[in-house]
């Protein structure tokens, strides 16, 4: 058994860590980062490693970025700390809702919140106050999908269709429907193309809104690709049909950005590179490059209006967060958004995705590889026992490749069995060498 050290004996006697099994965490201890910079970390014992999965696929722009820093140091010293209640406002939050909306010209305004769990409880909540607003108090039931994440607070979490999510903390609420999970590999009949596979997932949409009735159906909800589910990039022509279904039955169509938002699938956002036509739209991470606690939900014109009128009528728009807007973290919102364009970030990716898709593929024939799959500079490597069975304990093969490959200085995730790869797109040709160069020792080493 592992002698823990002082800083993990602290640890674990100080901190209820999230996503973590309290007990094995006993036994291992704790890994105790203490700097980054670049595409690297450091920790405690001051072993450097590749950060493979930019912390929570957040830190597009990799560690220590002093522009960044200054961001952040120069609104603190400006002004620490404002609101936009009541009528209140300042001019990062201002800035980085006019950036936000010269990226995506159908979106009309800008509300803000600190996480990514957040925006998306603030998403149902204008959903639900739009279509009360419209006169309408009976269309409230949000379709989400199985294996989509949107987050951890009680909604959010219900909106995620993840059983550890849900489980032991009676979730889902009600008005939450979860339809299935678009990943051709795992879930497609035999011999059924991408295509075929995508109509009928849009029918099943269509006939899990008929059931539910067209009148009670508020939004559909997913993240372009889903990333903590897995990775799944959807199959072809999926949002092609299923952006006719909400259209027919005048459901709106949230784009949960959290982790595609920014450059991260060689577009802007992933609702343009896969052609999904949102409503509304959830940012968070790589809004900020994941140096300030920032999210955003932006909305069309359309909702816009809706809320702004029944707001007037009833007499407030009543929903905001302290931190909401928080002007340090809309600096560095500012300063990141400045980067991304100065630094021509979306270039970067769409010249180096190709050799990181193809570096991801060439693990298809490994033994322990069931799928290799990606898009831009998000990957997965779906383990398996052979073909698409699962191991009989779930999640223990891929939690020891990733402990194998931070013996070997790179850091990635397990989720469950799906080892997963989101690097700082900051990423250089030789750091991406140096990322994948253990890759096959590792799945060797891994049973
Ligand atoms: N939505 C998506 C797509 C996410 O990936 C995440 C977090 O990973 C969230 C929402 C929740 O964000 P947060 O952890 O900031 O609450």
């Amino acid at each position: 058994m592992t002698v823990l050290t002082n800083m993990q004996t602290r640890d674990v006697e100080a901190l209820l860590h999230p996503y973590t099994n309290a007990v094995t965490l006993r036994q291992t201890g704790a890994h105790v980062i203490e700097s980054g910079e670049g595409v690297y970390v450091t920790d405690a014992d001051g072993k450097r490693y590749i950060e493979g999965m930019a912390g929570l696929w957040c830190c597009g722009l990799g560690f220590g970025d002093a522009e960044l820093v200054d961001a952040a140091k120069q609104q603190l010293d400006k002004l620490p700390y404002y609101h936009l209640f009541g009528g209140r406002s300042h001019e990062p939050a201002i800035e980085l809702a006019e950036r936000i909306k010269d990226l995506m010209p159908s979106m009309a305004r800008v509300f803000y919140q600190s996480s990514g769990s957040e925006a998306n409880e603030t998403q149902i909540k204008l959903a639900w106050y739009y279509n009360n607003a419209r006169g309408r108090p009976e269309k409230k039931k949000i379709i989400s999908r199985v294996r989509g994440y949107h987050g951890v607070s009680i909604v959010s979490a219900s909106l995620t269709g993840l059983p550890y999510n849900h489980k032991s903390f009676d979730l889902p609420v009600d008005r939450i429907h979860h339809t299935s999970n678009p990943h051709h590999w795992r879930e497609a009949h035999e011999g059924e193309s991408e295509r075929d596979f995508s109509a009928r997932l849009a029918a099943e949409l269509e006939e899990m809104i008929l059931a539910e009735g067209p009148d009670t159906v508020a939004a559909f909800i997913a993240e372009p690709v889903m990333g903590a589910g897995g990775v799944i990039v959807p199959p072809e022509g999926y949002f092609e049909a299923i952006m006719p279904v909400l259209h027919k039955y005048d459901v709106l169509c949230i784009a949960d950005e959290v982790i595609c938002g920014f450059a991260r699938t060689g577009e802007w956002f992933g609702h343009q590179k896969l052609n999904m036509q949102p409503t509304s739209v959830s940012m968070a991470k790589q809004l900020t490059g994941g140096y300030a606690p920032l999210s955003a939900v932006a909305i069309n014109q359309d909702m816009a209006d809706a809320i702004e009128a029944h707001s007037g009528e009833i007499g407030i728009f009543g929903h905001g967060f302290t931190y909401g807007g928080h002007p340090m973290g809309c600096a560095v919102g500012v300063a990141a958004l400045d980067i991304y364009k100065r630094r021509n970030i979306l270039g970067h990716v769409q010249s180096i995705e190709a050799g990181f898709q193809r570096r991801i593929r060439s693990y298809a024939d490994h033994p322990l590889v069931g799928e290799a799959r990606g898009i831009g500079l998000l990957g997965a490597l779906e383990l398996s026992p052979g073909g698409k069975a699962m191991f009989d304990q779930p999640g223990k093969v891929g939690a020891r490749l990733a402990a194998e490959l931070v013996k070997h200085g790179v850091i990635l995730r397990a989720i469950g069995d799906t080892l997963a790869f989101c690097p700082p797109m900051t990423i250089t040709e030789d750091e991406l060498e140096e990322m994948f160069a253990p890759i096959e020792t590792a799945l060797d080493a891994t049973h």
